[in-house]
């Protein structure tokens, strides 16, 4: 089976009156339609997409109407539910039956990152996914992760036998070093991991870009969308297995479509230009962190200022996006929580951007609401 780069992710998938859990799997079945007859194989799930009816919607409109070999399928195990190790068997059971499959493909430990590494490690997920896979139910393994590239790194020391690594990759967070987006692209790669990326065009963000970016584009070339430039600049980097795309109508996979049919990697004059839209939007930042550490290395509490501040300005200039909060979650569980903060004002007096960065912190809480 021919592999191409755009896999299908299913959470979110088109709705019946705009409600998260109903899925409209009659025009998800003509969605898989289209995209199968067109050679594309790749779908991707999990068991709290659209409360559970990501897969039975994937049981209804892939499994019970294209042949097996025509396919292939990423599930993900909700490592946050799991209380105890028993749980690991039943929840894949569940899996299994809502996909009727026989074996995944690929399945992943979902979203890992602090607290949830250590939980995966205590309660047997690692040794879980591995046993599956020697018992054939499921075929490569891997993990999806939310966190800093040295929890990253760790893991995969830990775990040689992982085979890909799910991330969030995109041109513009790639320039934000408080969140380590490229950090943690780059520990996949040491490690000789195969990438699959989520939210290559920021939720939606990078197919909607200013003005200025789209006029730049499009001098350069009028026959290409934002989001494909989106998709070149992920699809130019090394060792990326597949690229996955949220879709919820037929436009969006037809354009989808049309761009990786001929993808292409960005040549130097596209890559420049590419730099250009980062140093656009990153102009828009709501302050001027260049990430140096130093505030962290001053604070009595030893808060991870950068990374509060790279989510902060990530939230306030992309509304979208639920990962920021597992990462915050994750980050405030060994670092401390910015709640933390004494209002010392050590911080302040290294910064040599003259960040504000109490008034941040004091921000925080309300800028973070989780929106997903
Ligand atoms: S010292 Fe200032 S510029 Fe450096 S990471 Fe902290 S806030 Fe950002
Ligand atoms: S003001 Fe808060 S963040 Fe800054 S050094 Fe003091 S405790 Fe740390």
């Amino acid at each position: 089976m021919e592999r191409k780069l755009l896999g299908f992710g299913t959470m979110r998938l088109p709705l019946i009156e705009n409600d998260y859990g109903t899925v409209d799997v009659e025009k998800f079945k003509k969605m898989v339609d289209i995209y199968i007859e067109r050679g594309y194989t790749h779908f991707d799930t999990s068991y709290v997409y659209h409360n559970g009816k990501s897969e039975t919607a994937i049981r209804e409109a892939l499994v019970k109407r294209h042949p097996r070999d025509v396919f292939t399928v990423t599930d993900k195990m909700p490592v946050w539910l799991i209380k105890k190790r028993e749980d690991y068997q039943k929840t894949f059971d569940v899996q299994l039956e809502r996909c009727a499959l026989e074996y995944f493909d690929y399945y992943w430990l979902h979203a890992l990152g602090s607290p949830s590494v250590e939980t995966s490690e205590k309660l047997g997920g690692f040794e879980f996914i591995n046993q599956m896979k020697k018992e054939g139910k499921i075929r490569n393994i891997g993990f999806s992760f939310h966190d800093t590239a040295e929890t990253l790194d760790k893991i995969l020391i830990n775990h040689p036998e992982m085979e890909y690594v799910q991330l969030i990759v995109n041109y513009i967070d790639w320039i934000n070093d408080g969140i380590e987006i490229r950090k943690c692209y780059e520990t996949a790669v040491k490690h000789k991991k195969q990438v699959i990326v989520m939210e290559p065009l920021k939720g939606g963000a990078l197919a909607n870009v200013p003005k200025e970016i789209e006029n730049k584009f499009k001098e350069y070339n009028p026959n290409i969308s934002a989001a494909a430039w989106a998709f070149r600049w992920v699809a130019s980097l090394d060792g990326i297995f597949m690229i996955l795309s949220g879709m919820s109508t037929i436009e969006q996979l037809l354009d989808n479509m049309n761009t990786f049919d001929q993808l292409t990697p960005l040549n130097v004059e596209e890559q420049q230009l590419i730099s250009e839209a980062q140093e656009i939007l990153n102009k828009k930042s709501p302050n001027n962190c260049t990430f140096c550490g130093e505030c962290q290395k001053a604070c009595p509490e030893k808060l991870a200022i950068p990374v509060y501040i790279g989510l902060y300005n990530n939230r306030k200039m992309f509304k979208a996006g639920g990962w920021q909060n597992m990462v915050y979650d994750a980050v405030g569980t060994r670092y401390g929580k910015e709640t933390d903060c004494t209002d010392c004002k050590e911080c302040e007096t290294v910064c040599e951007q003259n960040i504000k960065i109490t008034d941040i912190i004091k921000e925080f809480q309300e800028v973070m609401k989780p929106v997903y």
